[in-house]
């Protein structure tokens, strides 16, 4: 196989080659807010382009790139572990590898309870397997998550997502999982009263669209699922391993739930793996005998390259101080973008921990704005955020995204931001939103463009 035969020869056609084979709407939607760049290279926080622009990554493969892309260390361990020719996936084994990766974990874990992991491909298997084992273990059906949630898109994960425009389509989901209000600690005792809840899930910060709530909310929540029997599922997968600025979200609770889902980072950007953390009774009402001893298992769970990239990824995280640079990062990106809302009246809040932040926009008071404002909602709802982002990218170069709700931004980038970052992204985004408190203005303008081309393009 000749990699460098396969860029020169399909380099040209590469939109066209997924659009064909892969995904045609995501080709006509990257298309259509100019998104479609080629990306030959990337390192650290940054994407280069086949032309050597370089751009700032505040998207990290949706949080998978904590430590960097590319990152040195932990490609030196990939290679290692290629070149030593070791036994892979024997599966009638015990690797060591896995081992050692669930007690590393557990360790950044900290829950003296929870002592088993078990090793899934993705953040929606550890969930998966998640919802299994509290099902198993309680002997209870039903499962509570919270209005907005993302735990992935497989069906059970999609049975305790808070979004219809995910689900639709797909029903009938997983009998007994139920949305309570996210912050709402009435409507999560009312729903548990019963007694015959098996857990409740829930992100310590939701993902789409970075909404957050005190810790004393997580605090009583989990007291309260405690006081009816049911287990605490804290869902890390984009939380976890730094990204907020603690090794888990949840540390900044009293409280400690039951169950911890990690995935993403731990791939340290290069093998895809997750876990499902739990404590041993759960582990062992699952597990039960020696022949259910793979009564839930899957083929490349604790296949040795995931475990050499999630001990690489942990060493990174931790002896670059990734951490306290998240929170560091985190606090001079929130303390610019709150000055920028004083200025500017259509950034309604921005909010988020550590390097995990969202700035929602809303509907302007001055007239004028309003026209705008007014205009683009009705010439398609996710068309604001497209403001927004199209801009950052083709001005600033700095790649972002529109996150659940149409209006909000979420920054995720890499933990390993510079000072120089954090300007980048606070210069751009000050520019951006400027823009877009003149009307008329070309940043309405852009709009209206981009309105016109989503309805004129025909599928690729
Ligand atoms: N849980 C949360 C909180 C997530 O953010 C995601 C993905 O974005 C998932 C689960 C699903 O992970 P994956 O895409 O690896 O299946």
């Amino acid at each position: 196989m000749n990699l460098e035969q396969i860029f020169s020869d399909h380099l040209a056609e590469q939109h066209d080659l997924f659009a064909k084979h892969v995904n045609a709407q995501l080709v006509r939607v990257l298309r259509t807010i100019g998104f479609d760049k080629q990306y030959v290279r990337a390192q650290g926080a940054y994407l280069y382009d086949q032309h050597g622009a370089q751009y700032l990554d505040c998207l990290a493969g949706y949080g998978v790139f904590n430590m960097g892309r590319n990152h040195p260390t932990i490609k030196a361990a990939l290679h290692d572990a290629l070149d030593r020719d070791l036994p892979n996936m024997v599966q009638m084994d015990a690797p060591l590898l896995a081992g050692v990766l669930a007690k590393r974990l557990l360790e950044k874990i900290a829950v003296p309870n929870i002592d088993t992991v078990f090793l899934t491909n993705s953040g929606t298997e550890a969930v998966e397997a998640a919802l299994k084992f509290v099902r198993c273990a309680s002997g209870r059906a039903r499962v509570l998550y919270c209005t907005q949630a993302f735990h992935g898109l497989s069906h059970g994960s999609l049975s305790c997502n808070g979004a219809a425009e995910f689900r639709t389509g797909f029903e009938p989901l997983l009998p007994g999982c139920e949305a309570v209000r996210f912050g709402d600690l009435a409507a999560l005792e009312a729903a548990l009263r019963d007694g015959d809840v098996a857990a409740w899930i829930v992100e310590p910060i939701q993902g789409k669209g970075v909404h957050c709530a005190p810790p004393e909310y997580f605090n009583e929540a989990i007291r309260l699922c405690h006081r009816y029997g049911a287990l605490v599922i804290a869902d890390e997968v984009q939380t976890g391993l730094g990204r907020t600025g603690k090794w888990f979200a949840f540390q900044y609770w009293n409280e400690v739930p039951d169950l911890v889902c990690v995935a993403k980072a731990l791939s340290g950007g290069f093998i895809p793996v997750g876990a499902a953390c739990c404590p041993r009774r759960v582990y062992d009402r699952v597990f039960s005998s020696m022949d259910r001893c793979v009564v839930h298992s899957n083929t490349f769970g604790r296949n040795t390259l995931a475990m050499v990239a999630g001990l690489a990824a942990l060493e990174v995280i931790e002896d670059e101080g990734l951490i306290a640079n998240a929170a560091r990062r985190g606090e001079q990106i929130l303390n610019g973008l709150r000055e920028m809302a004083t200025r500017y009246e259509m950034v309604k809040e921005v909010r988020g921990q550590g390097l995990m932040i969202g700035i929602e926009f809303g509907k302007p008071k001055s007239l004028k704005l309003r026209t705008g404002w007014e205009l683009v909602q009705r010439l398609n709802k996710g068309l604001f955020g497209q403001l927004i982002v199209v801009p950052l990218l083709s001005k600033h170069r700095i790649l972002a995204q529109v996150a659940g709700h149409n209006t909000i931004i979420k920054l995720l980038p890499p933990l390993v931001l510079s000072d120089a970052d954090v300007d980048w992204i606070l210069t751009a985004f000050d520019d951006v939103i400027a823009a877009c408190h003149q009307f008329p203005g070309a940043a309405w303008e852009v709009g209206k463009e981009l309105a016109k081309k989503a309805i004129n393009q025909s599928l690729p």
